[in-house]
């Protein structure tokens, strides 16, 4: 039995693991088109690779996973981050450590351990990695191929090669099963090699970036602020998000923005990153009773001199001076108006979003193959038996904090559990 694998990267060198070691007897080649696999794998979290996450603070999978938390619901029932946890542990000898934010990064903080783990496993089980060899078509090498037409996975298919690089060994090869796990596109033509499959693609739009907002100072002045506990929104929406916020020279980043960014992906680039923007930089009931302690403990002190805890001095002067409250007035003076106004600028602080910020951070693509295209169990191709797809190349994405790769590695379980499963179950027909 040859298993095709076109992509090198976490889901594919993943797969490749798994495949081996439920059918050791198969052939798994993986087709990867650069020089090394793993080369993402290598700059995740910064160089230490943020490979899973405790999943505590997730109540919501789809808070975690704007789009796809059906099919990762399914994928965790079959290789969950707890399981992630032990076989990076325990099977592939790699020390990890949890942080405080729950995500979870190896104890060395060096991404390469996971990255030579992973190949050195690959490599003692017997899967052949063939670098330099970028598919440019996958077809159907006879029938029709269509999952209606056969219990059996009795179709071959071609894949062929781009002429491009001096080192491809081979022009096509031919497999009975194929997994395509050719990472995030951030142009949907990068999946112009499933052209002769037709098979659904949703356009990529970016995910994960910060935003640019057509505010010049004061608000710029106000760079390098960073706020915990923020609420951000797209008022016209539903789309919020609520993390830590840091203010940057051209508008905002951090989590709360990178959350956000996520969730509305695809309302955002349709709106050519122009967009209203509300902040709510405190709970209604925290403001409140902070209001209301001073106006009761600290009647003579200046409003300038005592700010909540969570809004650091810069930014409570431009709060005071956006609701029109000089600094100099005492909490006794405040009259009923301007409190008001003081928690109407804390709960809506309203600016505008003018355009996307430069790739920085950690960037996904939300779009890609269609999940109308697949089996949500076994993500096989629901026309075409045999041909599998795995990780970034399908329409899933996820915000920051290790859920990306842990798509991927649930995903890529998946399937090699799936491919095992049908295999035996032909056999014993
Ligand atoms: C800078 C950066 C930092 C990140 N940090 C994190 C993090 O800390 N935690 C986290 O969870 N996620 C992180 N991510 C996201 C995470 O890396 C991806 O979600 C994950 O790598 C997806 O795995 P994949 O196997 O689907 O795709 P990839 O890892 O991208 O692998 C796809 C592979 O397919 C190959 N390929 C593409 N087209 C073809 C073709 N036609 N033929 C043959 N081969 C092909 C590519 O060369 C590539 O090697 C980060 C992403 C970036 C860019």
């Amino acid at each position: 039995m040859n298993i095709a694998i076109i992509g090198g990267g976490a889901a594919g060198v993943f797969c490749s693991i798994q495949l081996k070691t439920f059918l050791p007897q198969s052939a798994v080649t993986i087709y990867e088109a650069g020089n090394k696999p793993l080369a993402k794998v290598a700059i995740t979290g910064g160089g230490r690779c943020n490979l899973t996450n405790s999943f505590k603070n997730i109540s919501n999978l789809k808070n975690a996973y704007p789009r796809g938390e059906q099919l990762i619901k399914r994928a965790f029932k079959t290789f969950s981050p707890q399981q992630t946890y032990n076989y990076f542990e325990k099977e592939l000898g790699v020390s990890l450590v949890t942080q405080e934010d729950e995500c979870v990064f190896p104890r060395s903080q060096n991404a390469m351990e996971i990255v030579n783990a992973l190949i050195n496993k690959a490599m003692s089980l017997g899967v052949q990695i063939e670098t330099n060899h970028r598919v440019s078509s996958v077809q159907l090498a006879g029938g029709n191929g269509k999952i209606t037409e056969s219990k059996h996975n009795s179709h071959k298919y071609l894949i062929s090669f781009h002429s491009s690089h001096k080192d491809r060994k081979i022009n096509s090869v031919s497999a009975d099963y194929v997994i395509v796990t050719t990472g995030g596109a951030p142009k949907t033509e990068f999946l112009n090699f499933l052209k002769e499959l037709d098979i659904k693609i949703i356009p990529s739009t970016p995910s994960l970036f910060t935003l640019n907002l057509n505010e010049s100072n004061p608000f710029s002045s106000l760079q390098g602020i960073v706020v915990k506990n923020v609420t951000l929104s797209i008022p016209g929406t539903n789309f919020k998000s609520h993390d830590t916020l840091l203010i940057t020279h051209w508008g905002i980043s951090g989590p709360a923005t990178l959350k956000l960014s996520s969730y509305a992906s695809r309302y955002l680039a349709e709106n050519q990153y122009n967009a209203p923007l509300q902040i709510r930089w405190m709970e209604e009931k925290q403001i409140e009773e902070f209001i209301s302690y001073n106006i009761l403990h600290s009647p003579s002190r200046q409003i300038q001199n005592t700010h909540p805890q969570s809004i650091p001095k810069r930014l409570w002067s431009y709060i005071l001076s956006n609701a029109s409250l000089r600094e100099e007035i005492t909490w006794k003076e405040i009259k009923k108006k301007g409190v008001n106004k003081l928690v109407q600028i804390i709960l809506n602080d309203s600016y505008r979003i003018s355009s996307k910020g430069e790739y920085k951070e950690e960037f996904v693509t939300c779009g890609g193959v269609s999940l109308s295209e697949i089996d949500l169990y076994t993500l096989e191709s629901k026309r075409y038996k045999g041909v599998y797809f795995a990780g970034e190349v399908l329409d899933v994405d996820a915000i920051t904090g290790g859920f990306n790769l842990q798509a991927a590695w649930s995903c890529a379980y998946s399937v090699a559990a799936a491919i095992h499963k049908s295999f035996y179950s032909c056999t014993t027909q």
